[in-house]
């Protein structure tokens, strides 16, 4: 209809939503009950009736720094009326090259090259081309297998879907890159259940990656990638030791090591990244996310100067890597970026995370003994819960949970019968024990 917009207040009519395709939804679902946002700031939105929902999710992993934070919207306004746009293809902008610097003086040391990408996604399929180029570059074009991990997400690009561990998200797109396997997952309640942060149990796991290597000629692989802590497929930390023996075997072999830190970028894990974070150095970084608070969309790949200048061959005139996007590094996203850090910088959100991180884990838990609860795990400003499915019905008693806290005015996600939780690193204690007693009434109230 003609005014189904014209006042926040007025809930869109299904025949306005119908052309909005939306992502990972259940469409038909969505727009019969639809979940409409109107503004944002700090550790709230604001829906289309008026209510204040307390965001235990940082949007979807990446609102850092809670949500419109005056220097990153003004930097961004600033910027879009200087510059709006140069490609950085042969040419680019003064704010790309410092946003390149000041990631790589906040990554590990060694990690010293940025390659800009706009999202996640990108930054991925980005990162396992460049480790086929890397090889290739080296005379070893042999080396085209990739190694991922069981639960993995890695977004949804033909590459990240192919060393994709979640199986639903593959089913109906094959066939994706052949050369790929996958590591066990880490998650074993037998032995771990209940693990505060990483867990003792399960260093032992990365040794099938040598078992893998009995399988495929380590000749083959070009690199593996794992996310530090599994996110998406249910919040799993590395088990002590875990990350460490990955990186002793990868080393052996002459294969390369990508951390995927989409979200464990940029504070979450109370350090700028994973690596930082586990004291674990990988050879290529992805992020994106919390890279510009999520205030415009970016991502990259951040490379070790080792993978950067094998790239660096061939005649002066010539492009090395035959790779990019019309958007990377765009104006907008780089002064986000700039921004974000500052505000990171600024507010000592690493440090804060770091330190919440011991109440955020008392709270979460706290739920331990409720009903249907049969794991907690957490780490960092990051915490799932798992829930017992209900008797043919897998995934309802986690989406009526999501729901009800909803509800109770607090956004969480619910992912099966999963339920996720990651703040804004601006989170106060008093909102940490908020999100928690919302899950708690929910829990209390679902059969
Ligand atoms: N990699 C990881 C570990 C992620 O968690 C995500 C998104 O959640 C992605 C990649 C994909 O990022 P995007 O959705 O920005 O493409």
């Amino acid at each position: 209809t003609m005014n189904a917009f014209a006042s926040s207040n007025s809930p869109l009519t299904r025949e306005a939503m119908e052309p909005f395709w939306l992502p990972m939804t259940p469409n038909r679902q969505f727009k019969s009950k639809p979940r409409i946002f109107v503004g944002a700031e700090g550790m709230h939105y604001v829906t289309d009736d008026n209510r204040r929902i307390l965001d235990g999710m940082a949007g979807l992993w990446c609102v850092n720094a809670g949500h419109a934070q005056r220097r990153i919207v003004e930097a961004i306004q600033a910027q879009a009326a200087k510059l709006d746009f140069v490609s950085s293809f042969q040419m680019s902008h003064p704010a790309a090259f410092e946003l390149a610097r000041r990631i790589t003086e906040i990554a590990p040391a060694g990690l010293d090259h940025v390659f800009f990408t706009n999202s996640g996604s990108e930054a991925v399929d980005t990162a396992l081309k460049i480790a086929r180029g890397y090889h290739r570059a080296h005379g070893d074009a042999s080396r085209i297998r990739f190694i991922s991990r069981a639960k993995a997400y890695h977004g949804m690009g033909w590459g990240g879907l192919s060393v994709s561990g979640i199986v639903r998200h593959r089913r109906d797109f094959g066939p994706l890159l052949p050369e790929v396997d996958h590591l066990p997952h880490t998650h074993n309640p037998e032995h771990a259940a209940f693990s505060r942060g990483q867990p003792q149990w399960g260093a032992h796991l990365a040794d099938e990656l040598s078992k893998l290597l009995q399988v495929h000629d380590p000749s083959t692989i070009a690199a593996v990638i794992v996310e530090p802590v599994t996110g998406s497929g249910g919040v799993l930390p590395p088990p002590v030791g875990y990350l460490e023996r990955l990186r002793k075997i990868c080393d052996q072999h002459g294969i390369l090591l990508i951390f995927d830190e989409v979200i464990t970028g940029f504070g979450r894990l109370g350090a700028a990244f994973g690596a930082n974070a586990f004291g674990v150095t990988p050879d290529i970084i992805t992020c994106a996310k919390g890279m510009t608070n999520a205030a415009v969309p970016m991502g990259g790949v951040i490379a070790s100067g080792k993978v950067y200048d094998a790239l660096m061959q061939g005649p002066d005139n010539a492009i090395e890597l035959f790779h990019g996007y019309t958007y990377s590094a765009h104006p907008l996203a780089c002064a986000a970026g700039l921004a974000a850090l500052d505000v990171y910088q600024d507010l000592g959100l690493f440090e804060r995370a770091r330190r919440l991180a011991p109440v955020w884990e008392n709270h979460a838990h706290g739920l331990r003994d409720l009903p249907h609860v049969i794991d907690i795990r957490n780490i960092g400003l990051l915490a799932a819960i798992d829930l017992k499915p209900r008797e043919g019905a897998p995934g309802a008693r986690g989406s009526e949970c999501a729901n009800r806290c909803y509800e109770d005015g607090i956004l969480i996600r619910g992912s099966g019968d999963t339920l996720l939780i990651s703040p804004p690193l601006i989170i106060t204690e008093e909102q940490i024990a908020d999100i928690f007693a919302a899950i708690r009434r929910a829990l209390t109230g679902i059969s």
